[in-house]
Protein backbone atom coordinates (compact mmCIF):
# COMPACT_ATOMS: atom_id res chain seq x y z
CA UNK A 1 0.00 0.00 0.00
CA UNK A 2 1.33 2.95 -1.08
CA UNK A 3 2.67 5.07 1.96
CA UNK A 4 0.89 8.63 2.88
CA UNK A 5 3.06 12.14 2.22
CA UNK A 6 5.07 12.25 5.56
CA UNK A 7 8.41 14.41 7.07
CA UNK A 8 10.39 13.43 8.86
CA UNK A 9 13.38 15.63 10.52
CA UNK A 10 16.93 15.08 11.14
CA UNK A 11 20.63 16.45 11.00
CA UNK A 12 21.02 17.80 7.31
CA UNK A 13 24.71 16.92 5.36
CA UNK A 14 25.73 19.22 3.11
CA UNK A 15 22.90 21.43 1.02
CA UNK A 16 22.10 19.22 -1.78
CA UNK A 17 18.84 17.48 -2.49
CA UNK A 18 17.67 14.77 -4.19
CA UNK A 19 14.22 12.73 -5.20
CA UNK A 20 14.72 9.06 -5.78
CA UNK A 21 13.30 5.50 -3.88
CA UNK A 22 14.09 4.15 -1.35
CA UNK A 23 15.92 0.82 -0.26
CA UNK A 24 16.82 -0.22 3.28
CA UNK A 25 20.11 -2.26 4.94
CA UNK A 26 19.10 -4.85 6.19
CA UNK A 27 21.17 -5.57 9.92
CA UNK A 28 23.98 -8.19 10.52
CA UNK A 29 22.24 -10.95 11.49
CA UNK A 30 22.70 -12.66 15.34
CA UNK A 31 24.59 -15.29 15.53
CA UNK A 32 23.17 -19.06 14.81
CA UNK A 33 22.27 -20.82 18.38
CA UNK A 34 24.30 -23.91 19.42
CA UNK A 35 21.15 -25.92 18.36
CA UNK A 36 21.09 -29.22 17.07
CA UNK A 37 19.38 -30.16 13.87
CA UNK A 38 15.86 -32.18 14.24
CA UNK A 39 17.48 -35.20 13.48
CA UNK A 40 17.55 -35.44 9.50
CA UNK A 41 21.10 -34.79 8.75
CA UNK A 42 20.94 -35.34 5.46
CA UNK A 43 17.50 -32.68 5.14
CA UNK A 44 19.84 -30.73 7.28
CA UNK A 45 22.87 -31.19 4.12
CA UNK A 46 20.14 -30.27 1.45
CA UNK A 47 18.71 -26.94 3.09
CA UNK A 48 22.04 -25.78 3.38
CA UNK A 49 22.80 -26.68 -0.45
CA UNK A 50 20.01 -25.11 -1.93
CA UNK A 51 20.86 -22.09 0.36
CA UNK A 52 24.15 -22.26 -1.12
CA UNK A 53 22.97 -22.38 -4.38
CA UNK A 54 20.32 -19.63 -4.18
CA UNK A 55 23.80 -17.50 -3.21
CA UNK A 56 25.37 -18.17 -5.74
CA UNK A 57 22.77 -17.34 -8.10
CA UNK A 58 22.50 -14.12 -6.77
CA UNK A 59 26.63 -13.42 -6.77
CA UNK A 60 26.80 -14.61 -10.21
CA UNK A 61 23.92 -12.71 -11.62
CA UNK A 62 25.53 -9.62 -9.75
CA UNK A 63 29.01 -10.52 -11.70
CA UNK A 64 27.18 -10.51 -14.51
CA UNK A 65 26.63 -7.00 -14.04
CA UNK A 66 29.60 -5.82 -12.80
CA UNK A 67 32.84 -4.64 -14.29
CA UNK A 68 36.69 -4.04 -13.12
CA UNK A 69 37.76 -4.75 -10.25
CA UNK A 70 34.34 -5.18 -8.47
CA UNK A 71 33.60 -8.39 -11.03
CA UNK A 72 36.87 -10.28 -9.75
CA UNK A 73 35.70 -9.44 -5.96
CA UNK A 74 31.92 -11.17 -6.48
CA UNK A 75 33.81 -14.14 -8.69
CA UNK A 76 35.68 -15.04 -5.39
CA UNK A 77 33.21 -14.70 -3.07
CA UNK A 78 31.46 -17.49 -5.83
CA UNK A 79 34.44 -19.80 -5.56
CA UNK A 80 34.42 -19.27 -1.46
CA UNK A 81 30.56 -20.42 -1.49
CA UNK A 82 31.48 -23.60 -3.67
CA UNK A 83 34.35 -24.46 -1.84
CA UNK A 84 34.27 -27.61 -1.13
CA UNK A 85 36.89 -27.95 2.36
CA UNK A 86 34.12 -25.71 3.64
CA UNK A 87 31.48 -28.03 2.34
CA UNK A 88 33.16 -30.79 4.17
CA UNK A 89 33.27 -29.01 7.19
CA UNK A 90 29.88 -28.19 7.45
CA UNK A 91 28.79 -32.02 6.36
CA UNK A 92 31.04 -33.26 9.17
CA UNK A 93 29.37 -30.38 11.68
CA UNK A 94 25.78 -31.18 10.35
CA UNK A 95 26.52 -35.36 10.67
CA UNK A 96 27.96 -34.16 14.60
CA UNK A 97 24.52 -33.13 15.05
CA UNK A 98 24.59 -29.52 14.82
CA UNK A 99 21.92 -27.48 12.82
CA UNK A 100 22.74 -26.01 9.16
CA UNK A 101 22.87 -22.45 10.27
CA UNK A 102 25.61 -23.37 13.01
CA UNK A 103 27.28 -25.52 11.16
CA UNK A 104 27.62 -22.79 8.15
CA UNK A 105 28.30 -20.35 10.85
CA UNK A 106 31.48 -22.96 12.35
CA UNK A 107 32.99 -23.82 9.50
CA UNK A 108 32.77 -20.62 8.48
CA UNK A 109 34.62 -18.95 11.33
CA UNK A 110 37.48 -21.58 11.59
CA UNK A 111 38.44 -21.00 7.70
CA UNK A 112 38.38 -17.56 8.53
CA UNK A 113 40.49 -18.26 11.26
CA UNK A 114 42.92 -19.34 9.02
CA UNK A 115 43.11 -17.13 6.64
CA UNK A 116 43.74 -14.70 9.41
CA UNK A 117 46.80 -16.90 10.53
CA UNK A 118 48.19 -17.02 6.68
CA UNK A 119 48.54 -12.95 7.47
CA UNK A 120 48.76 -10.93 4.27
CA UNK A 121 46.89 -11.00 1.31
CA UNK A 122 44.87 -14.08 2.65
CA UNK A 123 43.79 -12.52 5.85
CA UNK A 124 41.80 -9.59 3.67
CA UNK A 125 39.85 -12.61 2.66
CA UNK A 126 38.24 -13.03 5.94
CA UNK A 127 35.72 -10.26 5.65
CA UNK A 128 34.63 -11.37 2.01
CA UNK A 129 34.05 -14.64 3.79
CA UNK A 130 32.06 -13.09 6.50
CA UNK A 131 29.99 -11.96 4.05
CA UNK A 132 29.64 -14.98 2.35
CA UNK A 133 28.69 -16.91 5.21
CA UNK A 134 26.25 -14.40 6.69
CA UNK A 135 24.88 -14.36 3.00
CA UNK A 136 24.22 -18.47 3.21
CA UNK A 137 23.00 -17.93 6.81
CA UNK A 138 20.39 -15.27 5.67
CA UNK A 139 18.77 -17.55 2.83
CA UNK A 140 18.35 -20.55 5.38
CA UNK A 141 16.11 -17.84 7.63
CA UNK A 142 14.46 -16.67 4.59
CA UNK A 143 16.09 -13.23 5.62
CA UNK A 144 17.15 -10.87 3.36
CA UNK A 145 20.84 -10.50 2.57
CA UNK A 146 22.92 -8.31 5.40
CA UNK A 147 24.63 -5.36 3.56
CA UNK A 148 23.97 -2.49 1.34
CA UNK A 149 21.68 -3.79 -0.97
CA UNK A 150 22.00 -4.47 -4.65
CA UNK A 151 20.09 -2.33 -7.37
CA UNK A 152 19.92 -1.80 -10.89
CA UNK A 153 18.68 1.08 -10.83
CA UNK A 154 19.84 4.58 -8.43
CA UNK A 155 18.47 4.69 -5.23
CA UNK A 156 17.82 6.59 -1.71
CA UNK A 157 20.09 4.24 1.16
CA UNK A 158 17.88 4.12 4.48
CA UNK A 159 20.68 2.78 7.39
CA UNK A 160 20.54 2.52 10.97
CA UNK A 161 24.00 3.80 10.44
CA UNK A 162 26.76 2.35 8.45
CA UNK A 163 29.73 0.41 9.75
CA UNK A 164 33.17 2.02 9.14
CA UNK A 165 33.53 -1.11 6.49
CA UNK A 166 30.54 -0.55 4.45
CA UNK A 167 31.16 3.15 3.75
CA UNK A 168 34.22 1.30 1.31
CA UNK A 169 31.49 -0.06 -0.47
CA UNK A 170 28.91 2.60 -0.78
CA UNK A 171 29.10 3.01 -4.54
CA UNK A 172 28.30 6.82 -5.08
CA UNK A 173 26.66 6.55 -9.10
CA UNK A 174 23.68 4.21 -6.99
CA UNK A 175 23.54 5.74 -4.03
CA UNK A 176 21.95 9.06 -4.77
CA UNK A 177 20.83 10.23 -1.17
CA UNK A 178 21.59 8.85 2.45
CA UNK A 179 19.12 8.85 5.58
CA UNK A 180 20.52 7.21 9.09
CA UNK A 181 18.31 6.96 11.68
CA UNK A 182 21.14 6.70 13.99
CA UNK A 183 24.07 8.63 13.51
CA UNK A 184 25.20 12.09 14.14
CA UNK A 185 25.73 15.14 12.11
CA UNK A 186 30.11 14.15 12.65
CA UNK A 187 30.03 10.44 12.30
CA UNK A 188 31.56 8.75 9.57
CA UNK A 189 28.66 7.99 7.71
CA UNK A 190 27.90 11.75 7.21
CA UNK A 191 31.95 12.35 6.54
CA UNK A 192 31.79 9.86 3.84
CA UNK A 193 28.15 11.46 2.33
CA UNK A 194 30.04 14.73 1.92
CA UNK A 195 33.06 13.28 0.65
CA UNK A 196 31.08 11.56 -1.84
CA UNK A 197 28.88 14.99 -2.15
CA UNK A 198 25.55 12.45 -1.31
CA UNK A 199 22.71 14.67 0.38
CA UNK A 200 22.20 13.30 3.45
CA UNK A 201 19.85 13.26 6.47
CA UNK A 202 20.92 11.47 9.26
CA UNK A 203 19.33 10.90 13.03
CA UNK A 204 15.94 10.69 12.00
CA UNK A 205 15.12 8.44 14.96
CA UNK A 206 15.45 5.08 15.54
CA UNK A 207 11.77 4.38 15.20
CA UNK A 208 11.04 5.88 11.80
CA UNK A 209 9.84 3.93 8.96
CA UNK A 210 9.95 4.38 5.23
CA UNK A 211 8.59 0.79 3.12
CA UNK A 212 11.41 -0.15 0.94
CA UNK A 213 10.61 0.72 -2.78
CA UNK A 214 8.52 4.25 -1.67
CA UNK A 215 9.84 7.60 -3.37
CA UNK A 216 11.18 10.32 -1.04
CA UNK A 217 13.15 13.90 -1.08
CA UNK A 218 15.80 14.35 0.83
CA UNK A 219 16.60 17.95 1.13
CA UNK A 220 19.62 18.33 3.31
CA UNK A 221 19.71 21.94 3.06
CA UNK A 222 16.52 21.71 5.80
CA UNK A 223 17.21 18.18 7.47
CA UNK A 224 13.98 16.97 6.10
CA UNK A 225 12.98 13.70 4.07
CA UNK A 226 9.76 14.02 2.47
CA UNK A 227 8.26 10.86 2.91
CA UNK A 228 5.48 9.61 -0.48
CA UNK A 229 5.74 13.65 -1.67
CA UNK A 230 3.08 15.04 -4.02
CA UNK A 231 3.84 16.11 -7.72
CA UNK A 232 3.97 19.37 -6.81
CA UNK A 233 6.78 19.09 -3.87
CA UNK A 234 8.85 16.81 -6.06
CA UNK A 235 8.89 19.89 -9.01
CA UNK A 236 9.75 22.40 -6.10
CA UNK A 237 12.84 19.58 -5.00
CA UNK A 238 13.37 19.60 -8.47
CA UNK A 239 14.06 23.05 -9.38
CA UNK A 240 16.51 23.37 -6.50
CA UNK A 241 18.32 20.54 -7.69
CA UNK A 242 18.61 22.10 -10.99
CA UNK A 243 19.27 25.43 -9.64
CA UNK A 244 22.27 24.99 -6.94
CA UNK A 245 23.90 22.75 -9.67
CA UNK A 246 24.30 25.77 -11.85
CA UNK A 247 25.07 28.18 -9.04
CA UNK A 248 27.85 25.34 -8.30
CA UNK A 249 29.28 24.96 -11.69
CA UNK A 250 29.88 29.07 -11.74
CA UNK A 251 31.89 28.32 -8.75
CA UNK A 252 34.27 25.64 -9.22
CA UNK A 253 37.41 27.06 -10.09
CA UNK A 254 39.47 23.82 -11.60
CA UNK A 255 43.12 23.56 -10.56
CA UNK A 256 45.06 24.51 -7.58
CA UNK A 257 43.47 27.82 -6.92
CA UNK A 258 43.83 30.40 -4.18
CA UNK A 259 41.48 30.70 -1.19
CA UNK A 260 41.53 34.49 0.35
CA UNK A 261 39.42 37.32 1.79
CA UNK A 262 37.84 40.33 0.55
CA UNK A 263 41.08 42.18 1.50
CA UNK A 264 43.37 40.17 0.07
CA UNK A 265 44.31 37.91 3.45
CA UNK A 266 45.25 34.53 2.10
CA UNK A 267 43.66 30.82 3.51
CA UNK A 268 44.40 28.07 2.16
CA UNK A 269 41.59 26.16 1.36
CA UNK A 270 42.61 22.09 1.39
CA UNK A 271 41.29 19.07 1.00
CA UNK A 272 39.95 16.42 3.54
CA UNK A 273 40.84 13.03 1.63
CA UNK A 274 40.64 8.78 2.24
CA UNK A 275 42.48 7.52 -0.51
CA UNK A 276 44.90 9.06 -2.74
CA UNK A 277 42.22 7.87 -5.83
CA UNK A 278 40.29 11.10 -4.62
CA UNK A 279 43.14 13.72 -5.28
CA UNK A 280 42.62 14.57 -8.77
CA UNK A 281 38.83 14.96 -8.17
CA UNK A 282 39.86 17.49 -5.19
CA UNK A 283 42.62 19.71 -7.45
CA UNK A 284 39.64 19.93 -9.82
CA UNK A 285 37.44 20.86 -7.08
CA UNK A 286 39.77 23.66 -6.19
CA UNK A 287 41.49 21.89 -3.30
CA UNK A 288 45.21 23.88 -2.62
CA UNK A 289 46.58 20.60 -1.13
CA UNK A 290 45.94 18.60 1.79
CA UNK A 291 44.62 19.49 5.03
CA UNK A 292 43.32 16.02 6.25
CA UNK A 293 44.68 12.41 5.02
CA UNK A 294 42.60 9.98 7.11
CA UNK A 295 45.50 7.21 6.79
CA UNK A 296 43.21 4.68 8.79
CA UNK A 297 40.70 4.69 6.02
CA UNK A 298 42.47 2.78 3.86
CA UNK A 299 42.67 -0.40 6.31
CA UNK A 300 39.37 -0.64 8.59
CA UNK A 301 39.35 -4.23 6.49
CA UNK A 302 42.46 -5.35 7.75
CA UNK A 303 43.52 -7.91 10.31
CA UNK A 304 47.37 -6.99 9.76
CA UNK A 305 49.47 -3.73 10.01
CA UNK A 306 49.99 -2.36 6.31
CA UNK A 307 53.90 -2.76 5.66
CA UNK A 308 56.63 -0.08 5.08
CA UNK A 309 56.48 -0.65 1.50
CA UNK A 310 52.33 -0.83 1.32
CA UNK A 311 51.99 2.42 3.30
CA UNK A 312 55.08 4.31 1.09
CA UNK A 313 53.48 3.62 -1.93
CA UNK A 314 50.32 5.44 -0.76
CA UNK A 315 51.32 8.27 0.59
CA UNK A 316 54.17 8.91 -2.55
CA UNK A 317 51.12 8.53 -4.85
CA UNK A 318 49.25 10.82 -2.95
CA UNK A 319 51.92 13.20 -2.59
CA UNK A 320 52.73 13.03 -6.31
CA UNK A 321 49.29 14.89 -6.93
CA UNK A 322 50.70 17.99 -5.13
CA UNK A 323 54.31 19.19 -6.06
CA UNK A 324 54.85 22.06 -3.96
CA UNK A 325 51.23 21.96 -2.21
CA UNK A 326 51.10 20.97 1.17
CA UNK A 327 49.53 17.81 2.21
CA UNK A 328 49.20 17.14 5.96
CA UNK A 329 48.85 13.55 6.69
CA UNK A 330 46.90 12.38 10.08
CA UNK A 331 48.36 9.26 11.45
CA UNK A 332 46.51 5.96 12.13
CA UNK A 333 43.46 7.39 14.14
CA UNK A 334 42.25 3.66 15.49
CA UNK A 335 39.47 3.49 17.80
CA UNK A 336 36.00 4.53 18.73
CA UNK A 337 34.12 5.32 15.33
CA UNK A 338 36.99 3.99 13.22
CA UNK A 339 38.70 1.13 14.95
CA UNK A 340 41.20 -0.94 13.21
CA UNK A 341 41.92 -4.82 13.78
CA UNK A 342 45.61 -4.73 13.87
CA UNK A 343 46.06 -1.58 16.27
CA UNK A 344 44.52 -3.33 18.93
CA UNK A 345 42.83 -2.06 21.93
CA UNK A 346 41.18 -4.24 24.27
CA UNK A 347 37.11 -4.05 25.10
CA UNK A 348 36.13 -0.85 26.39
CA UNK A 349 32.74 0.70 27.62
CA UNK A 350 33.53 4.12 25.97
CA UNK A 351 36.01 3.80 23.47
CA UNK A 352 35.91 7.18 22.22
CA UNK A 353 37.21 7.66 26.08
CA UNK A 354 39.73 4.83 25.45
CA UNK A 355 42.97 4.08 24.40
CA UNK A 356 42.46 5.35 20.57
CA UNK A 357 44.73 7.75 18.37
CA UNK A 358 48.47 8.72 19.84
CA UNK A 359 47.26 6.44 23.02
CA UNK A 360 46.94 3.79 20.50
CA UNK A 361 50.35 4.49 18.68
CA UNK A 362 52.24 4.74 21.82
CA UNK A 363 50.70 1.43 22.79
CA UNK A 364 52.54 -0.41 19.75
CA UNK A 365 55.72 0.88 18.98
CA UNK A 366 56.69 -0.74 16.34
CA UNK A 367 53.41 0.39 14.28
CA UNK A 368 53.99 4.01 14.93
CA UNK A 369 58.18 3.76 13.82
CA UNK A 370 57.05 1.82 10.11
CA UNK A 371 54.55 4.64 9.60
CA UNK A 372 56.70 7.44 10.00
CA UNK A 373 59.40 5.76 7.82
CA UNK A 374 56.88 5.26 5.22
CA UNK A 375 56.05 9.03 5.17
CA UNK A 376 59.65 9.82 5.77
CA UNK A 377 60.50 7.78 2.57
CA UNK A 378 57.66 8.98 0.51
CA UNK A 379 58.93 12.88 1.70
CA UNK A 380 62.22 11.96 0.31
CA UNK A 381 60.75 10.33 -3.57
CA UNK A 382 58.07 13.68 -4.02
CA UNK A 383 58.38 17.38 -4.65
CA UNK A 384 55.03 17.82 -2.08
CA UNK A 385 55.36 20.00 0.98
CA UNK A 386 54.51 16.74 3.71
CA UNK A 387 53.05 17.76 7.47
CA UNK A 388 52.53 14.87 9.59
CA UNK A 389 50.11 14.80 12.45
CA UNK A 390 49.16 12.65 15.40
CA UNK A 391 45.57 12.52 16.36
CA UNK A 392 43.71 12.51 20.17
CA UNK A 393 46.90 14.53 21.40
CA UNK A 394 45.62 15.51 24.86
CA UNK A 395 48.56 18.18 26.25
CA UNK A 396 52.45 19.23 25.24
CA UNK A 397 53.79 15.86 27.32
CA UNK A 398 52.29 13.79 24.52
CA UNK A 399 52.98 16.45 21.64
CA UNK A 400 56.56 16.22 22.33
CA UNK A 401 57.11 12.79 22.15
CA UNK A 402 55.44 12.49 18.48
CA UNK A 403 56.92 15.89 17.21
CA UNK A 404 60.48 14.07 18.53
CA UNK A 405 59.05 10.89 17.07
CA UNK A 406 58.73 12.77 13.59
CA UNK A 407 62.21 15.07 13.89
CA UNK A 408 64.41 11.83 14.72
CA UNK A 409 63.17 9.98 11.44
CA UNK A 410 63.79 13.53 9.07
CA UNK A 411 59.84 14.45 8.63
CA UNK A 412 60.37 18.29 8.33
CA UNK A 413 56.70 19.80 9.79
CA UNK A 414 55.58 17.74 12.82
CA UNK A 415 52.12 18.57 14.49
CA UNK A 416 49.12 17.59 16.42
CA UNK A 417 45.34 17.62 16.08
CA UNK A 418 43.44 19.45 18.72
CA UNK A 419 40.60 17.32 19.24
CA UNK A 420 40.76 16.99 23.16
CA UNK A 421 40.14 20.17 24.99
CA UNK A 422 42.71 19.57 27.62
CA UNK A 423 44.92 20.46 24.85
CA UNK A 424 42.70 23.57 23.97
CA UNK A 425 43.82 24.80 27.41
CA UNK A 426 47.25 24.58 27.04
CA UNK A 427 48.02 26.14 23.72
CA UNK A 428 50.80 27.72 24.47
CA UNK A 429 52.76 24.56 25.75
CA UNK A 430 51.66 23.04 22.90
CA UNK A 431 52.30 25.61 20.13
CA UNK A 432 55.83 25.95 21.67
CA UNK A 433 56.38 21.89 20.90
CA UNK A 434 54.82 21.34 17.83
CA UNK A 435 55.29 23.22 14.33
CA UNK A 436 51.45 23.48 13.84
CA UNK A 437 48.05 22.69 15.07
CA UNK A 438 45.34 21.21 13.31
CA UNK A 439 41.72 21.85 14.83
CA UNK A 440 39.46 18.60 14.60
CA UNK A 441 36.24 20.18 15.20
CA UNK A 442 34.22 16.79 15.19
CA UNK A 443 35.94 15.39 18.25
CA UNK A 444 36.64 19.30 19.95
CA UNK A 445 32.55 19.22 19.95
CA UNK A 446 31.92 15.59 20.92
CA UNK A 447 34.38 16.12 23.97
CA UNK A 448 33.92 19.47 24.68
CA UNK A 449 30.03 18.83 24.96
CA UNK A 450 30.64 15.40 26.23
CA UNK A 451 28.09 14.07 23.47
CA UNK A 452 28.84 11.16 21.85
CA UNK A 453 29.36 11.79 17.97
CA UNK A 454 27.73 8.48 16.87
CA UNK A 455 24.58 9.11 18.91
CA UNK A 456 22.07 10.55 16.66
CA UNK A 457 19.68 11.02 20.00
CA UNK A 458 22.77 13.55 21.02
CA UNK A 459 23.42 15.17 17.38
CA UNK A 460 21.81 18.56 19.11
CA UNK A 461 24.67 19.01 20.85
CA UNK A 462 27.10 17.87 18.65
CA UNK A 463 27.15 21.87 17.14
CA UNK A 464 30.33 23.17 16.11
CA UNK A 465 28.69 26.42 16.95
CA UNK A 466 28.40 26.29 20.17
CA UNK A 467 30.52 28.62 21.89
CA UNK A 468 32.25 26.59 24.28
CA UNK A 469 33.69 25.52 21.15
CA UNK A 470 34.22 28.25 19.44
CA UNK A 471 36.17 29.77 22.70
CA UNK A 472 38.47 26.75 22.32
CA UNK A 473 39.04 27.71 18.91
CA UNK A 474 40.21 31.13 20.16
CA UNK A 475 42.39 29.59 22.55
CA UNK A 476 44.20 28.17 19.56
CA UNK A 477 44.23 30.38 16.95
CA UNK A 478 45.67 33.12 19.91
CA UNK A 479 48.34 30.86 21.13
CA UNK A 480 49.19 30.17 17.25
CA UNK A 481 49.28 34.24 16.17
CA UNK A 482 51.36 34.36 19.46
CA UNK A 483 54.28 31.83 18.07
CA UNK A 484 53.90 32.70 14.44
CA UNK A 485 52.61 29.29 14.25
CA UNK A 486 49.67 27.62 11.48
CA UNK A 487 46.58 26.87 13.40
CA UNK A 488 44.03 25.28 10.42
CA UNK A 489 40.42 23.44 11.12
CA UNK A 490 39.97 20.16 9.55
CA UNK A 491 37.08 18.98 10.71
CA UNK A 492 33.53 19.10 9.30
CA UNK A 493 32.63 22.71 10.78
CA UNK A 494 35.00 24.30 7.73
CA UNK A 495 32.76 23.56 5.16
CA UNK A 496 30.10 25.43 6.85
CA UNK A 497 30.19 28.46 5.21
CA UNK A 498 29.30 30.86 7.73
CA UNK A 499 30.98 29.16 10.36
CA UNK A 500 34.12 28.93 8.24
CA UNK A 501 34.30 32.81 8.18
CA UNK A 502 33.90 32.86 11.81
CA UNK A 503 36.98 30.15 12.27
CA UNK A 504 38.95 32.51 10.67
CA UNK A 505 37.53 35.35 12.35
CA UNK A 506 38.78 33.14 15.68
CA UNK A 507 42.61 32.68 14.10
CA UNK A 508 42.03 29.78 11.80
CA UNK A 509 45.01 29.75 9.31
CA UNK A 510 44.10 27.78 6.70
CA UNK A 511 40.47 25.57 6.08
CA UNK A 512 40.42 21.49 5.18
CA UNK A 513 37.07 19.94 4.05
CA UNK A 514 35.23 17.27 1.79
CA UNK A 515 36.32 18.62 -1.67
CA UNK A 516 32.58 19.72 -2.83
CA UNK A 517 32.10 21.95 -0.14
CA UNK A 518 35.24 24.17 -1.08
CA UNK A 519 33.52 26.51 -3.89
CA UNK A 520 30.66 27.73 -1.19
CA UNK A 521 33.22 28.10 1.35
CA UNK A 522 35.77 29.92 -1.22
CA UNK A 523 32.84 32.10 -2.22
CA UNK A 524 31.85 33.19 1.12
CA UNK A 525 35.46 33.84 2.39
CA UNK A 526 35.40 35.92 -0.99
CA UNK A 527 32.67 38.49 0.37
CA UNK A 528 34.36 39.48 3.79
CA UNK A 529 37.38 41.02 5.06
CA UNK A 530 39.65 39.69 8.57
CA UNK A 531 38.27 42.59 10.36
CA UNK A 532 34.66 41.01 9.33
CA UNK A 533 35.16 38.17 10.29
CA UNK A 534 36.46 39.14 13.74
CA UNK A 535 33.67 40.82 14.30
CA UNK A 536 31.48 37.66 13.67
CA UNK A 537 33.57 35.66 15.27
CA UNK A 538 33.12 37.99 18.66
CA UNK A 539 29.63 37.89 18.00
CA UNK A 540 29.25 34.45 17.93
CA UNK A 541 31.97 33.84 21.18
CA UNK A 542 29.41 35.93 23.27
CA UNK A 543 26.40 33.97 22.65
CA UNK A 544 24.90 31.31 25.32
CA UNK A 545 23.88 29.06 22.48
CA UNK A 546 24.73 27.58 19.25
CA UNK A 547 21.70 28.41 17.50
CA UNK A 548 22.32 32.29 18.85
CA UNK A 549 26.02 31.98 17.77
CA UNK A 550 24.53 31.63 14.45
CA UNK A 551 22.47 34.86 14.59
CA UNK A 552 24.65 36.65 16.33
CA UNK A 553 27.23 35.91 13.51
CA UNK A 554 24.59 37.00 10.51
CA UNK A 555 23.49 39.92 12.19
CA UNK A 556 27.21 41.26 12.86
C1 LIG B 1 37.89 15.63 13.73
O1 LIG B 1 37.78 14.97 14.78
O2 LIG B 1 37.37 16.74 13.57
C2 LIG B 1 38.67 15.09 12.61
C3 LIG B 1 38.94 15.84 11.57
O3 LIG B 1 39.05 13.78 12.67
P1 LIG B 1 38.01 12.57 12.42
O4 LIG B 1 36.71 13.13 11.95
O5 LIG B 1 38.63 11.68 11.43
O6 LIG B 1 37.92 11.97 13.79
MG1 LIG C 1 38.97 13.25 15.06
Amino acid sequence: MPQAASELHGVGVGRGAVVGPVLVMSEALSEPLENSHSGDADAEKAAVAAAVNRVVGELRARADRAAGPGKHLIEAAIQMAQDPILADGVGARIEGGASGERAVFEAFRSFQQQLIALGPPMAERATDLADVCQRIVAALRGAPAPGIPVSDAPFILLVRDLAPADTALLDARMVLGLITRDGGPTGHTAILARDKAIPAVVGIGAEAQIAAGTRVVVDAASGTVIVAPSDAQVAAAELRITERATELATRATGGLSEGALADGTSIPLLANLGSPRDAARAVELGAEGVGLFRTELLHLDARTAPTVAQQQSVYTELLSHFPGHKVVVRMFDSGADKPLAFLPHAHEQNPALGVRGVRALRAEPQILADQLQALKNAQDVTDADLWVMAPMVADAVEARFFVDAGKRLGLRMVGVMAEVPSLALLAEQVLAAADFVSIGTNDLTQYALAADRMLGTLSAYQDPWHPAVLRLVKLLGDAGAAAGKPVGICGEAAADPRLAVVLVGLGATSLSMAPPALAEVRAELAGVTLEQARTKAAAALAADSAERARAASAGA
